[in-house]
């Protein structure tokens, strides 16, 4: 069994998966979603203070979802965030198309496997220096 504090209420609760906050912050969590995502859809041109102000949600919390991509505003919206390589202004995420698939490119390179490392022959071996230190 895996208790954790919750990092919302600091409630200790039961961790099933990899969750860092409580079920019932969770819930909050959704119904602000929720609230946010509807506030935003009505009010197209919200700014972000605005949001906070509204839906009586954190900032933080607001970019959080933006990031998570679950969060988009429309092409009226004033709220632009920038790719966080390129600094591009796109709608949700955190990365430009241009970028997303550039990273992408990269984390398949890096998953190919590495090349086995040549073990080079001791060169020094006519001195007769042997190291008996590590077996
Ligand atoms: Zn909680
Ligand atoms: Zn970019």
């Amino acid at each position: 069994m895996n208790i954790k504090n919750c990092r919302r209420c600091g409630k200790m609760f039961n961790v099933v998966g990899d969750e860092m906050i409580c079920p019932d912050c969770k819930r909050a969590l959704e119904d602000d979603f929720q609230r946010v995502k509807k506030f935003v859809q009505d009010n197209k041109t919200a700014t972000i203070p605005e949001i906070v102000e509204e839906c009586k949600v954190e900032q933080k919390q607001i970019k959080q979802w933006i990031r998570e991509e679950r969060l988009q505003f429309s092409d009226e919206s004033p709220i632009k965030i920038s790719c966080e390589i390129c600094g591009t202004q796109i709608a949700t995420g955190r990365f430009c198309d241009k970028c997303k698939k550039e990273s992408a490119n990269n984390l398949g390179n890096s998953i190919k496997r590495p090349e086995e490392p040549k073990i080079e022959p001791a060169k020094n071996s006519q001195h007769g220096v042997i190291m008996h230190t590590f077996k």
